[in-house]
C-alpha cells in the first residue's frame, strides 16, 4: 500500500499528547477531516508524533483515538503516526512538513517552541494565537486559528476552534498550496514562506535566545561572581557585615512625623526618621505611590536635608513633587542600599511609614 506522496500538502503535528495541547482537535469531526484529506484534486496528508506521559491516561487515550482513525480506509493513505517522538524524529519532521499545526487550548500554552523549528526549514505555522505565535503572527507569515477572537484568554469550546481549523484549511491553506503558476510553482505560498523565514527566524531562534540570555543574564552573573570571589571573597565579607549591621539596627529604626506643604503646583514632603546611628548611606528613603490605571508605581527618592537632633539621631529627608496627585497617595518607605547587591533578592527588608 502506498502511503504519503511527495506532492501532497503535508501537515505536521508533534507535541506531547495531553489534554491542553489538544492533539485531537482535528478529529472533532472525522468526516470533515476525511473529506479534506481525500479530496482527489487537492489531497492532504498528516504526520503525527508525540508521547503521552505514562501517568496521563487521558493523553494515552488521545493517541488511541488517532490510531483508531488511521486504521480505517481511506485515512490510512493520508495519515501516519510516528512513535517515539524525539529530537531526531523532530529533525526529520520539521524538514519535511509544509505546515506545522499547533492547536493548544488558550491560555495554557507557555511557548510551544516546536513551531519555531520549522521556520528555517520553510515550514509555515498554523496555530492558536497563544504562546510564541501570539507574538510572531502576522497574516502574511502564517495562519492564526483564532484571529477573529479579541485575544483575551477565553476558553473557547473545542467545537468552535475545530470548525475554525477546518475552515482555514479548506478555504485558505489548501487552495493556496495548490494554486500553481504555469511552472507549477505555488507563488503565493512561496511568498508567505519567504516572509516567514526572513522575518521570523532572526527573532524566534535558539541563537537569538542564547545570545540574549548571555548578554543580559549570564555575562553579568559571571562578572558579579568574579567580583564577589575576588580577594578571597572580600565583597562577600562586606555584604555579610552589612547584613549583620542591618539585622541589628533595622528593628530600632522608626519613622517620625511626615509633613506636607504645598506651594502652587508642587508639594514638599518632609519625612522624619530615627536611624539610631545607622550610616545613612546604607539605606535609601523614597516616596511610593501605586500606579494609576495600570501604569508603573511611582518611586521618588527622598534626600537627607538636615539632622534635627544629634542625640536621638532623628533626620529629615525631603522631596518636592508635583501636586497633581494627592499627598495621601504617597507612603514613605526605607530600603537597604548596597552597591553590587541584588536587592531586594538578597536582602528583602523594607520599612513602611505608619
Ligand atoms: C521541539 C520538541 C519539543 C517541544 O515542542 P513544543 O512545541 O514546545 O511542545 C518536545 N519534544 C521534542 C522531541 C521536540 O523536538
Amino acid at each position: 500500500m502506498r502511503i504519503l506522496r511527495a506532492t501532497s500538502l503535508t501537515l505536521g503535528f508533534a507535541r506531547r499528547f495531553t489534554t491542553h495541547t489538544r492533539p485531537n482537535l482535528l478529529l472533532t469531526n472525522p468526516e470533515r477531516l476525511l473529506a479534506l484529506l481525500t479530496n482527489p484534486r487537492m489531497p492532504v496528508q498528516l504526520i503525527l508524533a508525540g508521547k503521552a506521559n505514562p501517568s496521563d491516561v487521558a493523553g494515552q487515550e488521545l493517541i488511541r483515538r488517532w490510531i483508531h482513525f488511521i486504521r480505517q480506509t481511506p485515512a490510512r493513505q493520508h495519515v501516519v503516526f510516528l512513535s517515539d517522538y524525539d529530537m531526531l524524529l523532530a529533525e526529520h519532521m520539521v524538514k519535511g512538513v509544509d505546515v506545522w499545526l499547533n492547536s493548544p487550548q488558550r491560555p495554557w500554552e507557555a511557548s510551544g517552541y516546536g513551531g519555531m523549528k520549522v521556520l528555517v526549514n520553510g515550514g509555515i505555522n498554523l496555530s492558536e494565537l497563544n504562546g510564541w505565535w501570539a507574538e510572531a503572527y502576522t497574516s502574511d507569515v502564517g495562519w492564526a486559528l483564532d484571529e477573529s477572537s479579541d485575544g483575551s484568554d477565553i476558553l473557547e469550546t473545542d467545537d468552535v476552534d475545530a470548525n475554525g481549523l477546518y475552515d482555514i484549511l479548506e478555504n485558505e491553506v489548501i487552495p493556496e498550496f495548490y494554486n500553481r503558476n504555469e511552472h507549477l510553482v505555488p507563488t503565493t505560498w512561496v511568498g508567505r514562506m519567504r516572509k516567514s523565514m526572513a522575518r521570523l527566524t532572526p527573532h524566534f531562534s535558539s541563537n537569538r535566545t542564547v545570545r540574549e540570555y548571555t548578554r543580559q543574564v549570564y555575562l553579568s552573573a559571571a562578572s558579579a561572581y568574579l567580583a564577589r570571589t575576588a580577594g578571597s571573597g572580600a565583597i562577600g565579607v562586606r555584604m555579610a557585615d552589612y547584613q549583620a549591621v542591618l539585622a541589628e539596627s533595622w528593628p530600632l529604626i522608626k519613622f517620625g512625623n511626615v509633613s506636607v506643604s504645598t506651594q502652587g503646583s508642587s508639594q514638599t514632603f518632609d519625612v522624619q526618621i530615627f536611624l539610631h546611628g545607622l550610616d545613612p548611606s546604607l539605606v535609601k528613603l523614597e516616596l511610593y505611590a501605586e500606579g494609576v490605571m495600570g501604569s508603573e508605581p511611582v518611586q521618588i527618592e527622598l534626600k537627607p536635608v538636615r539632622q534635627t537632633d544629634r542625640r536621638s539621631g532623628a533626620s529629615i529627608y525631603s522631596a518636592s513633587i508635583s501636586s497633581s496627585r494627592g499627598s495621601t497617595d504617597y507612603t514613605a518607605r526605607m530600603l537597604p542600599r548596597f552597591e553590587g547587591m541584588s536587592l531586594p533578592l538578597e536582602e528583602p527588608l523594607i520599612l513602611w511609614q505608619r
